[in-house]
């Protein structure tokens, strides 16, 4: 997906700092996207990473009888990974790899841009009629972000289970179990359902900072209710998080987390980058045809890169 920033100029993104457990609610703020309505919930206005999470967008649920509600033509991307995730309908990835895959329920479609990359995200030509999920990044670390770009789409993910709870592993390890994408930090994302009425414990490490987000059904997260369309963040030092389910509807949550990532990244556009030299060398690779290679499966113009503006950037913009 594509990062449509308002702003045209670069937001420095830090994480917290691992000070412990915290409950803080961030509302996702409503944007279109190509067409397609989407709650943005990072990076919000607050700016903070968590662990190498850096980027959430959800969409849908939708129904649609024609058309392509996600038509995403290739953009570029640059310094991170990024994480297709839903619940309901396709979404055909296109890369300039040559890479195609088809994003259904249950399947991780894994990009690591690396130095550069480029990809459309279509509804495809047959389709269920419904669409709903979450697209997700991960800022790659310093030693990792030059890596050469690669995609990966892994079907049947290992699955946690505990009283009254199942957890899919989507990227990196939750009580040792671990998802096949590759990840380059400690991370981990997971797709956690609660049966209907049900109390339930999530083993943490309690070395990351957590996040959950609510995906459908109602509950609460250690005593407090979940919203709909907010990331709760949970800080460090968690060894469990206690879950309620209540309703007559299993909840169902995404939770993000990782390592505290230890370095503040500059995000403009959909590049990841540590300084605005970077980041305007990759925006006129891409919009002189370089490093970023084409699309070719994709029929349709490629996205223009909006105007950069570098500007001052405050030195610290923890949450
Ligand atoms: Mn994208």
């Amino acid at each position: 997906m594509s990062h449509a920033s308002s702003s045209p100029g670069p937001e420095a993104c830090a994480g917290g700092d691992g000070a412990g457990p915290v409950l803080e609610t961030i509302a996702a703020r409503a944007m279109t996207l190509g067409g397609l309505a989407i709650r943005r919930v990072l990076p919000a206005p607050g700016r903070r990473l968590v662990g190498a999470w850096c980027f959430l967008d959800a969409f849908g649920p939708l129904s649609f009888d024609d058309g392509r509600p996600m038509d995403v033509p290739p953009h570029p991307h640059i310094g991170l990974q990024t994480v297709s995730w839903l619940l309901d309908g396709e979404v055909l990835h296109k890369d300039s790899l040559g890479c195609e895959a088809l994003a259904r329920p249950g399947t991780l479609n894994l990009m690591t841009s690396g130095r550069g990359i480029a990809h459309s995200e279509e509804t495809p030509s047959r389709h269920s009629g419904r669409l709903e999920g979450v697209q997700l990044w991960a800022a790659l670390p310093s030693a990792s972000r030059h890596v050469e770009p690669s995609f990966e789409h892994h079907a049947g993910l290992p699955v946690f289970e505990a009283p009254s709870l199942r957890a899919t592993v989507i990227l990196g390890a939750l009580d040792g179990l671990r998802s096949p994408g590759r990840a380059f930090s400690p991370i981990v994302g997971a797709d956690v359902t609660v049966e209907a009425g049900a109390h339930a414990a999530l083993p943490l490490d309690p070395a990351f900072e957590h996040a959950v987000m609510l995906l459908r059904g109602a509950g609460s997260v250690d005593g407090a209710s979940l919203r709909p369309d907010a990331l709760v963040c949970l800080g460090t030092g968690r060894s469990e998080l206690s879950l309620a389910a209540k309703g007559d509807s299993p909840l169902r949550l995404l939770l993000l987390g990782g390592a505290p990532f230890g370095e503040t990244v500059l995000m403009w556009w959909n590049f990841v980058a540590r300084t605005a030299d970077e980041i305007r060398e990759a925006r006129d690779d891409w919009q002189a045809g370089r490093r970023f290679g084409e699309v070719k499966a994709y029929r349709g113009a490629r996205l223009d890169a909006p105007p950069f503006v570098a500007r001052p950037v405050p030195p610290s913009t923890k949450a």
